[in-house]
């Protein structure tokens, strides 16, 4: 058990998991259709026929092992031999039309898309609708091919033929989907990963610059997006940037894994300040500097939050091998300020400038000159 999960496990592709599993069911039913030949007393044409199956799919498994690479062709041959051989000989051995043939006749076709693309998906099923009717007609018309069946065969025949061929098809379409799903599932996480790849900044997990600048242009390009919000309106956004006071000489100081860690550190704390579910974001805007969009009924309520977010940065404690406190400064301004977005990045940006040129570890907002 352990070694075939690890086996399913190393078949990343679809199409191979579909075909070992075609292979394996129909070994089993090859085997079960065996013994109920033999139960049922059916001639032994048909019993040589299906044991002629069970063979070839043995050893359609081998090489499928052994020559992965040659599995597309294998895959046809599976079809070939099924439909065009196989079902065929058991159809004229199993009593002709009244023979249970006609189940695995339906299998063979829905096998078909399931084992092969394209051009050669289409020839194929043309081909093996026009074989099997072909083998009905000789029935109808030579019925001296077919070996004949008492009515009681027919009826156990067509009974075990329906259990085999509707458990066959039965797993089949389970793994099938069980298999899309995983696929399915494999793909949303990678979606998921991407995503996250291109929005997200790796050393700090906030937004980036470009995921944050797509977001302001669609708040500044669509007025209507960004008008309400439950009961927040256009005139309560605000954007704050930050930057860390002196960082290049905590660098120097304390090494740039202590610098990462305190960027790290001040990003948790901007994160920890906005409400994403309700919009607001935080983003690393370059080296060590974080720009939020906040949502606040006033410029005072704006203020009063980023002044809060200072405070708790001054407050955080690293311990030994780190600088004793973190300072950073910043500016808020509110939207509505002006309706460009290249204007309200530049006013905001001077008010950060002012912060710094006013002493550092502090908060300038727009009607603060
Ligand atoms: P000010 O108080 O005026 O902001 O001075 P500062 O030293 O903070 O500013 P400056 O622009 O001189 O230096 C910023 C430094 O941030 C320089 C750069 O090496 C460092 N930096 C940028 N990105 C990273 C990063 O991802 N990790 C680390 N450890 N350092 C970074
Ligand atoms: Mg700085
Ligand atoms: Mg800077």
């Amino acid at each position: 058990m352990q070694q075939f999960k690890k086996f399913w496990a190393s078949l990343d592709s679809l199409d191979d998991r579909i075909f070992f599993l075609t292979v394996t069911v129909s070994i089993v039913v090859s085997v079960i259709a065996y013994i109920a030949d033999i139960l049922q007393g059916l001639a032994l044409e048909a019993q040589l026929a299906v044991l002629a199956i069970f063979f070839i799919m043995v050893l359609l498994f081998v090489l499928g092992l052994k020559y992965p690479a040659k599995r597309t062709i294998f895959r046809i041959c599976l079809v070939i031999t099924l439909n065009f051989i196989l079902f065929p000989l058991s159809f004229f051995y199993s009593g002709g039309i009244q023979s249970g043939m006609i189940l695995f006749y339906l299998t063979g076709l829905f096998l078909v898309p399931v084992m092969t693309r394209g051009k050669a998906s289409i020839i194929l099923f043309v081909l093996s609708i026009f074989m099997m009717i072909v083998t009905i007609e000789m029935a109808q018309y030579v019925p001296s091919i077919v070996v004949p069946m008492t009515l009681s065969q027919h009826y156990q025949d067509v009974k075990i033929t329906l259990l085999i061929a509707g458990i066959g098809l039965y797993l089949i379409t389970v793994l099938i989907l069980g298999s899309y799903n995983q696929e399915r599932i494999r793909n949303e996480k990678l979606m998921e990963s991407l995503r996250n790849l291109s929005e997200k900044d790796a050393l700090s997990g906030l937004y980036n610059r470009r995921e944050l600048y797509r977001r302001l242009e669609i708040m500044y390009g669509k007025p209507e997006v960004s008008r309400r919000k439950n009961t927040l309106v256009c005139e309560d956004h605000y954007i704050a940037m930050f930057d860390i006071d002196d960082f290049k000489k905590i660098n120097d100081t304390y090494g740039h894994g202590v610098g990462d860690a305190v960027l790290k550190a001040v990003a948790n704390v901007l994160n920890e300040m906005v409400d994403l579910k309700n919009g607001e974001l935080a983003a690393r805007y370059g080296g060590e500097e974080f720009v939020c969009v906040l949502y606040a009924p006033s410029i005072d309520e704006a203020y009063r939050r980023v002044e809060e977010a200072r405070l708790n940065v001054a407050a955080l404690q690293f311990g030994k091998g780190f600088p004793s406190q973190i300072t950073i400064s910043g500016g808020v301004v509110s939207c509505t300020d002006t309706s460009n977005l290249t204007e309200i990045m530049k006013r905001v940006d001077a008010l950060l400038y002012e912060a710094k040129a006013n002493g550092k570890n502090r908060i300038c907002r727009t009607d603060s000159e």
